[in-house]
């Protein structure tokens, strides 16, 4: 059976170029930085070039990386240690309601500890209103914290207006960049960020690597506490293999970019305008330009998008229609919530995300599946134009899982 993968928003697989690279440094070049004889100078040396490499993918210094476990230890380490820093255990945070859980669990972490939390609304598109940023900022703010792109729709935010108002108020910024960085061009300082967290496995590096980026002179604390690692704020011995091949990673995304978003928009506008021909009662979630260039995120009305998810996996397909990390929870996605899609529609949503690796035969496969698997669960559904409405959810709600 043909298998097609349309979930690169959850991950992605390794480039080749990148699994040779951590193999290397599995097995060759296997020292612990810290070392001071030569095994351990060689792999300090290669961190450090990858340090730079990281930091060049984001137009940052190299001593403004501090690599992490991931994009979730950067997100906890960002907000976690910021709060910390500034704040004698109290303090006011400001984020958004369409964050990740990453973002979203840990300034309810700290709510529980005394610090005060604005979790922003987004207008329909999942946007972010930088003047109401602006004004929700108050004298004991620590810390802005909203994402660069949604790992679910693909809104790319406002940033630069939302750290430019925070500067001039003088409170720090952090940009989740987890789905944005090396896959549409980012660079701190045109942003204005203070902080910035990056993930390698959404750019064909391995899983469990990530950064955090923090602007020299940020006030931040460590989470983490041990040896004196990643310059005091991070300890634990370095994941060499995994920064490495972050660093192979980055350096290919970079290298490869333009080409990477040609290819993944035209197949995700192919996709797109294919799926509307062939299937009345779409609508697509997110903002319409302001979005990243492989996420195509729907809304199929009158069915469950667990259900066409089911049967598309059966026909091997893989997208996702909630979080991957609220896998398994029988509840509408936070994001399209915020956004005000009534729960009848959100319940049909889907996300495909395109990579590298699709082709055109991969979207026409789709083009060619989900048309009759959506008119199937349509023709079983009691929703629908001239059917009598079954309740809110049609029977249960639509399930939030399979996405990153
Ligand atoms: N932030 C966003 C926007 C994400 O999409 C993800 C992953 O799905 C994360 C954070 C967490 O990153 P990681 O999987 O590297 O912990």
């Amino acid at each position: 059976m043909r298998r097609v993968y349309l979930d690169h928003a959850a991950t992605t697989p390794v480039h080749p170029q990148v699994a040779k690279v951590a193999v290397q440094y599995m097995t060759e070049t296997f020292g612990n930085p810290s070392s001071i004889h030569c095994f351990g100078r060689e792999a300090r040396q290669a961190v450090e070039g990858a340090r730079a490499t990281v930091a060049s993918l984001i137009g940052a210094q190299p001593e403004e990386i501090y690599f992490t476990s991931g994009g979730t230890e950067a997100d906890n380490l960002a907000i976690q240690g910021v709060a910390l820093a500034a704040a004698d255990g109290r303090g006011h945070i400001i984020t958004s309601q369409v964050e990740h859980h990453a973002v979203l669990h840990t300034c309810e972490f700290l709510e529980k500890r005394g610090f005060d939390v604005t979790y922003l609304p987004v207008d329909g598109h999942g946007m972010v209103d930088p003047d109401q940023v602006a004004r929700a900022i108050r004298k004991d703010t620590v810390l802005i914290t909203v994402m660069l792109a949604n790992n679910e729709v693909g809104t790319i935010q406002p940033i630069a207006d939302i750290a430019r108002l925070a500067r001039e108020k003088g409170v720090p910024v952090h940009t989740d960049a987890v789905q944005a960085a090396g896959n549409i061009p980012v660079d701190v300082n045109r942003l204005g960020v203070d902080l910035m967290s990056l993930s390698s496995h959404k750019i064909y590096g391995p899983k469990g690597t990530g950064a955090l980026y923090v602007r020299r002179g940020t006030r931040i604390s460590p989470t983490v506490h041990g040896g004196a690692h990643e310059r005091g704020l991070r300890a634990g011995t370095e994941n060499v293999p995994g920064i490495l091949a972050m660093a192979k990673a980055s350096e290919l995304a970079q290298a490869e970019m333009p080409q990477r978003m040609a290819h993944v928009a035209r197949l995700r506008d192919r996709f797109l305008k294919g799926l509307m021909e062939k299937v009345p009662d779409v609508r697509l979630n997110g903002h319409p330009t302001a979005r990243l260039p492989n996420n195509a995120s729907v809304s199929v009305l009158y069915v469950e998008g667990e259900s066409v998810l089911l049967n598309l996996d059966l026909q091997g397909i893989a997208a996702s229609s909630g979080s991957a990390c609220t896998s398994g929870r029988l509840e509408p996605s936070h994001v399209l919530v915020a956004m005000g899609i009534p729960h009848d529609i959100s319940q049909g949503s889907l996300r495909f995300s395109f990579g590298r690796g699709n082709t055109e035969e991969d979207v026409d496969y789709v083009l060619e599946v989900l048309p009759s698997v959506i008119a199937r669960l349509r023709a079983m559904s009691p929703l629908g134009p001239g059917k009598k409405q079954a309740g809110p959810a049609g029977g249960r709600a639509g399930a939030a899982r399979g996405r990153g």
